[in-house]
C-alpha cells in the first residue's frame, strides 16, 4: 500500500478523541502532514467567506473543494496561491466552465473553477488551442515550460461559468500524484469560524440483521439544544440491532448560509464505534455519498440524513474505527451511554449525548425476503426474452432484492414495452448495462433509437442486433424511443441584414428535444469561428474579434444532436 488515508484518519481521530477544546483542535489542524505556509489565499476579499465547504453533501457527490464567496459579483482577480506552472487548461459546456490547474513543486495541484475569463497570456493560449482543434471544449495538459506561474500572479477573474449556481470561486487542492482532493483548510487557508455545527435531527433505523433499504423502519428521536450542546427530549428505549443517523450543518462567522461539517463521530459507552472525516477523497468514490446518506429519504424529502452505519459495498475511505460497521445491538437490558461529536473544519464541535435503555427480547434472525437476491460483491445478471440487465462489479452498495416488471408499451414515440428495473430508491455507484428488445422498429429508425426513462430523460444508447443498449446510472422504468428531431436554434440579437457594429457578440439559445446536443459549429464567411456555450442557460455566443473586419459577412451555424439530427441557421450581417 503506497497510500493509506485510513491510517492517517486513525491518527487524526486519536488526537481528536483526547482533545476537544478549541485551542487543541486548532493545534490538530495546524500540525497535520500538509504544508501550512506554502499557499496564500486565491482571492483578496477579506475576510474570506465560504458559500460551500469541503465535502459538503451535494446531489450525487461530495463537494470537492471550497467555494469562496465573491459578493454576488463576477470579476474579482484570482491569484496563484504558490509558484508552479499551468498543468491543465479546461473549458467545458458545464462542470467548472472555465478552469485552471497549477502544479506546485510541493506535490500538490491547485484548481480554480467557474472562471469568468483567463489572464491575457493564458486566454491567448486557450483561444489558439480552440481554433487549432475547432472546438470550444478543450482539456489540455501543458508541460512545465509553457505557462510558468509565480505566487500572487493574477491568473484569471472569478465568474459563474459552468454548473455554478451564482458567482463564486471554486478552489481545490489535490494530491498531484493520486489526484485525490484534500480539504484546503488543512493547508493554512484560514476561514474565520468559531460557530459550532448545528444538529438538526437524530434518527434510529431498525436493522435487525437486514440490509438497509427503503423498507428499513426509521424513527425520529426528538432533540433540543444550541451552541454546541444538544440532548434528547425524552428517554430512548430500543431493542434489537439498530443504526443511527444524524442531520447536521455548519455555519461560519457572519453568514447565514449553511455548509457541511468535517467529522461525525459516535461513541457507545465511551468507545467510538463510528467516525467519518472529510479530510480527502478520490473522485471515483464521490458518488458513494448516496450510500453515506439515507438515500430513500433523500429521494422523498431532499433531507440528507448521514447514516452512522456503513453499507458493505461503500468504497469511501472517510471512515475509521468502525465497530460492527456502526450497527449496535441493544439486547442486554442495561442503560447505554451514546454520544455524537460533530466537528467542523476549524475544530469547533457540538455534542449530543443520550441514553438508550436496551430491551431484552432476543434478536430476530434475519429473514430472507422473497425475490432475487443480488450480492453486492458479485457481477449480477437478469434476462428474459425482452430485456437483459448486467450489473458490473461495484454497482451496488448493498445486497439487492431485485424486482422487475414489464408494463404496456406507452402511446406515441415508443418502440418497446416499459421495463421497470427495480426502483429509484436504491442508489448505484456506476451505471448498469441494459438491453431492451425493439418492437417493430423500422430499419431506417435504428440509428435514431435510444432508451428513455419514463421520467423523460434520455439514457442514450444504440441499436445492437435487435435490441437497443444503454448504460443508465439509476434504476427506473425504461423503453425505446427515437429522436428524429433536429435541435432548435433561436437567434437572440441577430437577424437577416442586421448591422452588428457596436455589439461585442452575437447570441443564440439552442436546445434539443430528447437525445441532447452533441456539437455546435459556427462559420463566418465559411471559416470556423469560436462559439462559446453555457449549458445551464442554453446560451451560445460568438464574441467578435479581429477575425471579423468591418463590412458585410455571412454566418452559418450548425447544431447536431446525439442522434445526428442537424439544424442549420444562416444569416447575413454587417459590422
Ligand atoms: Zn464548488
Amino acid at each position: 500500500m503506497t497510500k493509506n488515508p485510513i491510517l492517517h484518519f486513525s491518527k487524526l481521530t486519536l488526537l481528536f478523541l483526547s482533545a476537544f477544546n478549541f485551542a487543541q483542535a486548532q493545534q490538530i489542524f495546524s500540525s497535520n502532514k500538509y504544508p501550512i505556509t506554502d499557499f496564500r489565499q486565491p482571492l483578496d476579499i477579506t475576510p474570506p467567506a465560504l458559500a460551500g465547504s469541503f465535502g459538503e453533501i451535494r446531489g450525487n457527490h461530495f463537494h470537492s473543494g471550497i467555494d469562496f464567496r465573491t459578493n454576488q459579483r463576477e470579476g474579482y482577480p484570482v491569484y496563484a496561491v504558490a509558484d508552479g506552472y499551468i498543468s491543465r487548461l479546461r473549458v467545458q459546456n458545464s462542470g467548472f466552465g472555465q478552469a485552471l490547474y497549477i502544479n506546485h513543486p510541493n506535490g500538490f495541484t491547485t484548481v480554480y473553477g467557474h472562471l469568468q475569463r483567463f489572464a491575457p497570456k493564458i486566454a491567448t493560449v486557450v483561444k489558439n488551442l480552440e481554433y487549432e482543434k475547432k472546438s470550444f471544449e478543450i482539456d489540455e495538459f501543458p508541460d512545465a515550460t509553457l505557462i510558468p506561474i509565480h505566487k500572487g500572479d493574477v491568473i484569471a477573474w472569478s465568474g459563474n461559468r459552468g454548473s455554478s449556481g451564482g458567482p463564486h470561486l471554486h478552489f481545490e487542492i489535490r494530491d498531484t500524484k493520486t489526484e485525490e482532493t484534500i480539504n484546503p483548510q488543512f493547508f493554512g487557508i484560514i476561514i474565520p469560524d468559531n460557530i459550532p455545527p448545528v444538529i438538526h435531527g437524530l434518527y434510529v433505523y431498525r436493522l435487525n440483521g437486514k440490509t438497509f433499504n427503503e423498507f428499513t423502519p426509521k424513527q425520529a428521536i426528538g432533540i433540543t439544544g444550541a451552541g454546541g450542546q444538544y440532548k434528547t427530549t425524552a428517554p430512548v428505549s430500543l431493542t434489537g440491532e439498530v443504526g443511527f443517523g444524524i442531520v447536521v450543518t455548519d455555519r461560519h462567522n457572519g453568514l447565514s448560509g449553511t455548509n457541511g461539517v468535517y467529522s461525525i463521530q459516535l461513541e457507545l459507552d465511551g468507545k467510538k464505534i463510528y467516525t467519518s472525516a472529510l479530510e480527502r477523497f478520490a473522485f471515483e468514490d464521490s458518488k458513494a455519498i448516496n450510500s453515506h446518506i439515507d438515500y430513500p429519504t433523500y429521494i422523498n424529502t431532499k433531507r440528507s440524513i448521514q447514516k452512522s452505519f456503513v453499507d458493505p459495498g461503500n468504497p469511501l475511505k472517510i471512515y475509521s474505527g468502525l465497530v460492527n460497521s456502526g450497527r449496535i445491538n441493544f439486547n442486554d437490558g442495561a442503560a447505554h451511554q451514546l454520544r455524537y461529536i460533530i466537528t467542523d473544519s476549524k475544530g469547533n464541535s457540538s455534542v449530543l449525548p443520550f441514553t438508550v435503555n436496551a430491551g431484552t427480547a432476543p434478536v430476530a434472525a434475519p429473514t430472507v425476503p422473497a425475490g432475487i437476491i443480488y450480492p453486492y460483491n458479485k457481477v449480477n445478471e437478469f434476462n428474459n426474452e425482452d430485456v437483459k440487465v448486467v450489473f458490473p462489479m461495484g454497482t451496488l452498495y448493498n445486497d439487492l432484492n431485485f424486482s422487475y416488471k414489464k408494463l404496456p408499451k406507452p402511446a406515441g414515440n415508443a418502440w418497446s414495452a416499459i421495463h421497470q428495473i427495480h426502483n429509484r430508491y436504491t442508489p448505484l455507484h456506476i451505471g448498469f448495462d441494459l438491453w431492451i428488445k425493439a418492437d417493430n422498429l423500422p430499419e431506417n429508425l435504428r440509428s435514431k433509437s435510444l432508451i428513455v426513462n419514463t421520467n423523460g430523460s434520455s439514457q442514450g444508447g444504440s441499436f445492437d442486433n435487435g435490441f437497443v443498449k444503454a448504460t443508465p446510472k439509476n434504476f427506473g422504468s425504461f423503453y425505446i424511443a427515437t429522436d428524429t428531431i433536429a435541435p432548435r436554434i433561436v437567434p437572440v440579437n441577430i437577424g437577416e441584414g442586421r448591422n452588428m457594429a457596436g455589439l461585442s457578440k452575437m447570441t443564440f439559445k439552442i436546445s434539443d428535444n430528447l437525445s441532447g446536443i452533441k456539437s455546435f459549429n459556427g462559420y463566418i464567411d465559411g471559416k470556423w469561428v469560436l462559439m462559446e456555450f453555457d449549458a445551464k442557460t442554453a446560451t451560445l455566443w460568438h464574441s467578435f474579434d479581429e477575425r471579423t473586419s468591418a463590412g458585410k459577412h455571412s454566418l452559418e451555424l450548425v447544431v447536431t444532436d446525439m442522434k445526428e439530427n442537424t439544424r442549420h441557421y444562416s444569416v447575413g450581417f454587417s459590422r
